[in-house]
């Protein structure tokens, strides 16, 4: 947001070319008539897309779109796409903003690559699978001291794996919010900070944290779309993730045990639960976008997928691992939850970390951003919220 000081920027011809990298961004056709700002049910008076978004990109104005929160404000529902007279498809060229600003957010480097190049994105799952896949023998071989030639005949259970088991998870959990919280300070440093911003009071930072929290469990702007189904299976999915994760963190020895329980037992409904919100969740995605009825399911990319199928398959895997410790089948159980970490692993480290799914932490966060922006322009007398000129 501007506070309508004179500065100087300076127009980067690559940028263009540098966004269409990430993805569509189609320009050609936009002859910047407003029409698919004036749709937008998420534009407010202090922020103002996705015509800004695209002028900037045409300006080649790097430093603006990379200190733009607007993308993140942006819920993707594809009511701006549907109305523009030229066909270019803005709320797609705003997915492509979103993965551009996710790769300038990560000092490692890697997000770029993942995102830009669907070779290293593939490579980077292979090779993580490779490691897991190599850990598990290399852990029965020599910390359990089984004989390679035993592995397809002895029944190990699952608990033979404690402690070392409880410590691996708690790493591949940990290091995707660990990397992302990491990148909080250079976030803050390209959208709060810079010329022509008003100086951000730490007060204000304290004050609107709640905001922060709030975005994060209500996930309530995505409601403002006209399809409220959406926000419904985005919500209850993302609930089921973050109840499965926090069981895996904080209880995984209760929860991945070889005892069996009645069906009462909270060990058995916390994992049903999770899983039926999960399912639906991601039944809801990957229907709509088999379907690709609606606007927001029309192109799917493969990064739109490859999460949904991970975790599907992850889950798949968890049950297939209850249902056949029940059934009594400890040695297919044992190859299940090996199969089950093969899959869960490359998900959390490289989707989570690097992909797309990194959107859970920064949208919350760019609205955290946004609502203490603005608390900041009112605490200036006489000044009000107005969106940049651009
Ligand atoms: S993207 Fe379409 S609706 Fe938006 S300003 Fe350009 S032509 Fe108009
Ligand atoms: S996709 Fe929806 S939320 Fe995003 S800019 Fe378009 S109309 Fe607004």
């Amino acid at each position: 947001m501007s506070d309508g000081a004179i500065f100087t920027v300076q127009s980067d011809p690559t940028l263009l070319a540098d966004l269409r990298r990430y993805g569509k961004f189609d320009t050609s056709g936009c002859y910047q008539c407003g029409s698919c700002t004036i749709s937008c049910d998420l534009v407010t008076d202090s922020v103002n897309f996705p015509r800004k978004i695209i002028r900037y990109a045409l300006l080649g104005l790097r430093e603006s779109l990379a200190g733009s929160l607007e993308p993140w404000l942006c819920h993707d529902c594809g009511d701006c796409s549907s109305i523009c007279p030229r066909q270019a498809e803005p709320h797609i060229s705003m997915m492509t903003v979103r993965s551009f600003l996710t790769a300038e957010y990560d000092w490692t480097g890697i997000s770029g690559k993942v995102l830009r190049s669907r070779a290293w994105h593939i490579g980077l799952l292979g090779l993580i699978t490779g490691v897991t896949l190599a850990l598990i023998v290399l852990y029965h071989l020599w910390y359990v001291g089984l004989p390679f030639s035993y592995f397809a005949t002895t029944q190990l259970g699952l608990e033979h794996m404690f402690p070392m088991m409880t410590y691996y998870t708690r790493i591949v959990l940990l290091l995707p919010l660990v990397l992302l919280l990491s990148r909080v300070y250079r976030i803050q440093r390209l959208t709060m900070r810079g010329k022509g911003r008003t100086p951000i009071p730490f007060s204000a930072y304290v004050v609107e944290a709640w905001e922060y929290v709030r975005h994060s469990v209500t996930h309530e702007l995505m409601r403002e779309c006209p399809d409220r189904s959406r926000w419904l299976g985005h919500w209850l999915l993302a609930l089921g993730t973050v109840l499965m994760l926090t069981i895996k963190l904080f209880a995984l020895r209760w929860f991945q045990t070889d005892a069996i329980h009645p069906f009462y037992h909270p060990q058995r409904w916390l994992g049903y639960l999770a899983m039926a919100l999960i399912f639906y969740g991601i039944g809801g995605i990957l229907v709509g976008r088999i379907r690709a009825q609606k606007e927001f399911y029309k192109q799917t990319r493969f990064e739109d997928l490859i999460f949904p199928i991970l975790l599907l398959s992850t889950a798949l895997s968890g049950i297939a691992v209850h249902v056949f410790r029940y059934a009594g089948f400890a040695l297919t159980c044992h190859f299940l939850y090996a199969l089950h970490v093969v899959i869960a692993t490359p998900m959390l480290l490289v989707e989570m970390s690097f992909g797309k799914w990194s959107h859970m932490i920064y949208r919350p966060l760019a609205l955290y951003f946004e609502a203490v922006k603005e608390r900041a322009v009112r605490q200036i007398p006489g000044k009000e919220a107005v969106p940049d000129a651009a």
